[in-house]
């Protein structure tokens, strides 16, 4: 999964398998495949999507029972989404019946996603019926935020399903079918039977499958074959709010079939079916992106594939949600590999699962094209930068965060620096480049985090299946790759309070880390965008296009001035707040050697705030370090594709 509505984040920004694979060190490895039949119960499910333009989906199931007091659950922990996320807040139109007749019911007065059914005696099957609200443009929430618009929608079926306590999602089956809006067409990555006049009936699927397989859909929907002939078969399905949001190029198609085929490199081998990009192209629907092992639901702005901006700003998203079918979906660390939805999934290791795989999808970005090597190093730039400032290390863990997750997601931007947020991500991936770099550096170049990816994640082409894995499990593997202190390496770096930022990736692979009172491109473009501005490296504000403090560094100059989040900067040196001016000013204070002068509002009041502050504009950049190898451009190259014919101009 991976956030984008943080206005501060970036994120949201060798030589190929020596050994066989094996799991011979990995032995706690535990492995659960697809199932499609031999369940231990069916149930139905008839979905009508109708009114999904008026932002209403109804469901109506038939469920085996048993007589008595009956419990049925509402998914609670969305796999990929690390939180008890699932909206049962939206549900509305709950009934329960059994022969015609409506059934007594009350919600558990501890469990709110579990609903207390009177089954009478000789009862053996009730119907239920369930309608979900979809949440009017809220940001946030993943796939319980905004979903549904005039010209499309995302359904996710875990906001429409109840299911007998007691069972793993494994042992249910569901048979499904999906009614859709008039003249709107559909993508999933699940299988069906048949699909005509806006009606689709789907195969038989287990509950993990049906939940794992959302469907996109809308009146203007483009499905382009992505590798075409080749097995299994994969497709860039894409939903946008007009016409002109599908008008993608032959370049970025050619970018997304190089993705494809850079993926089958790195991992060595693939673990679905079929595979679907959900693409969802739309100004009015939560930005987010989540995983799934078949497919992805990925939703950006509905300008992505025309404006160069938010082309190469969404560049990693897709490479990240696709990575995470190797990484987190066929292997996943032991304790988010829960046997249903109500059992709390424990986010220790997700500095492997997202932080590896926020890695990867960069990597895999600049092999594809998807981004160029020199957006590529700006973006780590950012990345180090932001990493750099980051008060909070020198009390939380990186780890800490990992464990966290189900709180992070939804913490405010404000002080992030000194809490720490959904850190796992990019701190991990600069940690990955090291590990990268390490290998790199101490098997002469002969080796590489991509042998890491083929024996942890490669194997033989499997259907879906999961096969879990402990920290013991990921060092094992690494020494397996390169012989090296991995456990104590990754134990300074994560398990520890490390107060200093991992920079030893981009140092390591012949980078250096500098600021200049040159813009950074992505931050450019980031601000372009209306996405505020990032100061925290010299007067250590990040601010909102309006001048609002999202957040101040704790140890920044403005902080101990007295700035802090939620207040705003009205005027810089007199005149009204923008970021040229307060670049100005920097500059100004830089000849002059007079303090800046803020003007901030903080709850109705307004106080002038001196800033003794002449270093100039810092902005971050990466440049080469003749006295080492060019590691990092290694890194990015296309390993068995050609880039596409221009990077930089979607115009
Ligand atoms: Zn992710």
């Amino acid at each position: 999964m991976r956030q984008l509505r943080r206005a501060w984040l970036v994120a949201v920004l060798g030589a190929i398998l020596g050994t066989p694979f094996s799991f011979s060190q990995t032995g706690s490895t535990q492995s659960s495949s697809i199932k499609t039949s031999g369940f231990s119960l069916v149930e139905t499910l008839a979905v009508d999507a109708s009114e999904a333009l008026r932002k209403v989906f109804h469901a109506r199931l038939t469920i085996p029972a048993e007589a008595g007091d009956f419990v049925l659950l509402y998914p609670k922990w969305i796999p990929g989404e690390h939180g008890p996320t699932g909206p049962v807040v939206d549900t509305a139109g709950i009934y329960f019946r059994a022969n015609g007749h409506e059934l007594n019911w009350h919600r558990d007065s501890v469990d709110m996603y579990a609903f207390h059914v009177e089954v009478p005696q000789g009862v053996t099957s009730i119907d239920a019926t369930l309608d979900y609200l979809s949440p009017v443009e809220t940001p946030g929430n993943f796939s319980a935020g905004s979903s549904a618009t005039e010209k499309l929608a995302v359904l996710s079926w875990n906001w429409l399903v109840l299911y007998p306590k007691g069972h793993g999602s494994d042992e249910i089956g569901v048979k499904t079918s999906l009614k859709l809006p008039a003249g709107w067409q559909w993508a999933s990555a699940l299988p069906h039977s048949s699909s005509n006049a806006g009606a689709v009936d789907f195969t038989l699927a287990s509950l993990t499958t049906l939940v794992d397989s959302p469907v996109l859909m809308g009146q203007y929907l483009k499905k382009i074959s992505l590798q075409p002939g080749q097995s299994p078969a994969h497709e860039l399905d894409i939903a946008g709010d007009s016409t002109a949001s599908l008008a993608i190029l032959p370049r970025q198609i050619k970018a997304f079939d190089n993705l494809v085929a850079e993926a089958g490199a790195l991992y060595g081998a693939r673990h679905y079916r079929e595979y679907h990009f959900l693409l969802t192209l739309s100004d009015h629907v939560a930005h987010f992106g989540l995983e799934h092992h078949e497919s992805n639901d990925s939703r950006l702005g509905e300008g992505y594939l025309t404006d160069a901006a938010q082309w190469t700003l969404g560049a990693s998203l897709l490479p990240h949600e696709y990575s995470h079918s190797w990484n987190g979906k066929y292997r996943r660390p032991a304790g988010l590999a829960t046997s249903e939805y109500q059992a709390p999934m424990e986010g220790k290791l997700l500095w492997v699962y997202e932080g590896l795989t926020e890695y990867f999808g960069y990597v895999l970005a600049g092999r594809s094209g998807l981004q160029t090597s020199q957006e590529w190093r700006e973006q780590f730039a950012q990345i180090a930068m932001t990493y750099s400032h980051r008060t909070g290390r020198k009390w939380r863990s990186l780890e800490d965060t990992a464990i966290a997750a189900q709180t992070l997601y939804e913490a405010p931007d404000a002080f992030s620096n000194y809490r720490r947020g959904v850190d796992y991500y990019d701190e991990g991936a600069l940690i990955w480049l090291e590990a990268d770099t390490i290998i790199r550096e101490k098997s002469g170049g002969k080796k590489s985090l991509d042998n890491f990816a083929r024996l942890f994640y490669g194997g033989h082409d499997t259907a879906p299946e999961v096969k879990t894995y402990t920290f013991d499990d990921v060092v094992n593997t690494l020494n397996q790759v390169q012989p090296y202190d991995w456990r104590g390496f990754l134990t300074d770096r994560v398990l520890k309070v490390a107060e200093h930022s991992p920079m030893g990736g981009i140092t390591n692979s012949g980078w250096i880390l500098v600021y200049t009172d040159q813009p950074n491109t992505i931050a450019k473009l980031r601000e372009q965008e209306g996405r505020g501005f990032d100061a925290s490296a010299s007067v250590g504000l990040v601010l909102a296009k309006d001048g609002v403090v999202v957040d101040a560094i704790e140890d920044g100059i403005a902080a101990k001035n007295g700035i802090g989040p939620g207040m705003k900067i009205i005027a810089v040196n007199g005149r009204k707040y923008s970021a040229d001016f307060l670049l100005a000013a920097m500059h100004e204070a830089q000849r002059s050697h007079q303090p800046i002068q803020l003007l901030a509002e903080n709850t109705e009041y307004y106080r002038t705030v001196p800033l003794d502050y002449f270093d100039g504009p810092r902005n971050p950049h990466l440049v080469r370090d003749a006295g080492k190898p060019d590691l990092l451009s290694d890194i990015i190259k296309s390993r068995v594709s050609t880039p596409p014919a221009s990077l930089t101009s979607v115009e």
